[in-house]
């Protein structure tokens, strides 16, 4: 845990007590703070209150007037579509709001290791797609380097929950633009910029908002090293606004003489001046399809940042295993791939994929989206055969039209279809393009179940054939 003591002998509002909120409210009392907790579920006051925290209600007059600052879980909107009670009365009397990862970044700017060390050095990884990857895969890098690094923020475990680093150490956060847009303070030394698309706009008040969120990590932040993803306008923007970043990008042969990343056919290929450095990423299982190259490209970019050379990060980068649920190899079936793809909760997620393979079993289908998969249209010469499942079925089957596709219901029924009638040359991709809450309680149960429905017809495995007398 890091320890905030920032605040000590102050009252501090926590706002939201999911995991993000109690990991607060457990490091400002370790340093010397009182957290006053309040959570709308009485279920999350509950889990507070069994750790002993103290519960007020802090979206009301009295308990608000009281505090020193008030630190406001992601999950909560603080602007848009309406800021929650407590976040107003805040304002209204001039208490500064924050949040863990503000709360981070000023305890990190205090705080010295004991030894005599490097400092430790701080990796923020952003973007609207990609950011898990990429997070996990610099952290993967980093490791198989023989650096210390630990990950975070959001994915594994919240920022606050991380130790202390050591000298040298290098931390890899994950950060969403809830997280970005209300921190206070934002100083990662080196921060990456993956790419833009809508999302969350609800929360942001539009795309300037949601833009706006993600730059303030580059504009607060002033990190010593910018990695800008030049594929989208925003990107472009953000770059010529910089500067001396290091720009990638998986469409562009960016050449010019500061440091580039980019994919030159299948390498992905540092350029100063000159060519630096090329890796076929051919050899790397996990890193399929272009949106992977991207992530390939910003992950070299941010290993490169803090001195690991080109060859270590070729090692790395060729052995990173993938993240489950995200066109994960789950192994061959009489030697046809069978990949899970559950976290694909929308058409655009699932287009990543259709682009990855050319003759595809794909399983579709759970709770629909608003526009269901009619802007995947243009790849439907792609499907073999469709394996419809859940709620949309019957929407996706009028969009797929000629393409050969039969509802399946479920994903058992899908599943046993898909591997009985797949041909050499077919993958089978659980791509679904819509939200599993209708038939699973997440993306994650949903790629388990696919998972344990395979197992028993897989191929063995090299190491399976190696170990059996
Ligand atoms: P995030 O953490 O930003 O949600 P993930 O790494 O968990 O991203 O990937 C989620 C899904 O987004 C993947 O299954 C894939 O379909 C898609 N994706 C991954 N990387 C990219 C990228 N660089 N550009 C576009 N889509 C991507």
């Amino acid at each position: 845990m890091i320890p905030i003591h920032a605040y000590a002998g102050q009252r501090v509002g926590v706002l939201g007590l999911g995991r993000s909120g109690l990991a607060t409210a457990r490091a400002l009392a370790a340093g010397e703070a009182t957290p006053v907790c309040w959570d709308d579920s009485e279920t999350a006051r509950e889990a507070a209150a069994a750790e002993e925290f103290e519960i007020a209600e802090i979206h009301r007059p009295r308990e608000a007037e009281g505090l020193d600052a008030l630190i406001v879980s992601p999950g909560i909107p603080h602007l848009y579509p309406e800021p929650h009670r407590a976040v107003v009365l805040a304002q209204e009397n001039a208490i500064p709001v924050d949040n863990d990862v503000g709360l981070f970044f000023r305890a990190m700017a205090d705080y010295e290791p004991d030894d005599d060390g490097p400092e430790p050095k701080i990796i923020a990884v952003t973007g609207s797609n990609g950011k898990s990857t990429t997070t996990a895969l610099i952290h993967h890098v980093l490791d198989a380097a023989g650096r210390h690094t630990q990950m975070g923020g959001n994915i594994g475990r919240g920022v606050l929950d991380l130790d202390l680093p050591g000298p040298r150490e290098i931390i890899v956060l994950e950060l969403s633009s809830y997280q970005t847009e209300l921190a206070r303070t934002l100083a990662p030394d080196v921060a990456v910029f993956l790419n833009l698309s809508p999302d969350h706009l609800d929360r942001h008040g539009g795309i300037g908002g949601y833009f706006a969120a993600k730059r303030r990590l580059f504009e607060a932040g002033a990190p010593e090293q910018a990695i800008i993803g030049v594929d989208e306008p925003e990107g472009r923007y953000l770059a010529s606004i910089l500067d001396a970043p290091v720009t990638i990008s998986a469409k562009i042969r960016l050449r010019g003489e500061t440091r580039t990343v980019f994919m030159n056919k299948n390498h992905l290929t540092e350029w100063r001046g000159k060519q630096i450095a090329a890796i076929d990423l051919r050899d790397s299982p996990a890193l399929v399809g272009a949106h992977n190259h991207q992530n390939a490209c910003a992950a070299y970019a941010a290993c490169r940042a803090v001195g690991v050379a080109p060859r270590q990060i070729e090692t790395g980068l060729l052995s990173f295993p993938g993240l489950a649920h995200r066109m994960e190899r789950l192994g061959t079936v009489r030697g046809i791939p069978v990949i899970n793809d559950s976290k694909a909760t929308n058409a655009d997620a699932a287009e990543k994929a259709l682009l990855s393979y050319d003759r595809i079993r794909w399983i579709a289908g759970g709770l629909p989206k608003e526009g269901g998969i009619a802007p995947l249209q243009p790849l439907f010469d792609r499907i073999a055969k469709a394996y419809l499942i859940g709620e949309s079925a019957a929407a996706f089957a009028a969009t797929l039209g000629e393409t050969p596709h039969v509802i399946s219901g479920d994903l058992e029924t899908a599943t046993r279809s898909a591997l009985d009638e797949a041909e050499d040359g077919d993958v089978i991709l659980l791509s679904p393009a819509s939200a599993s809450f209708d038939q699973f309680p997440s993306f994650e149960a949903r790629g388990d179940a696919f998972r344990a429905l395979v197992a028993p017809h897989l191929d063995p495995t090299e190491r399976d054939q190696e170990a059996s007398p």
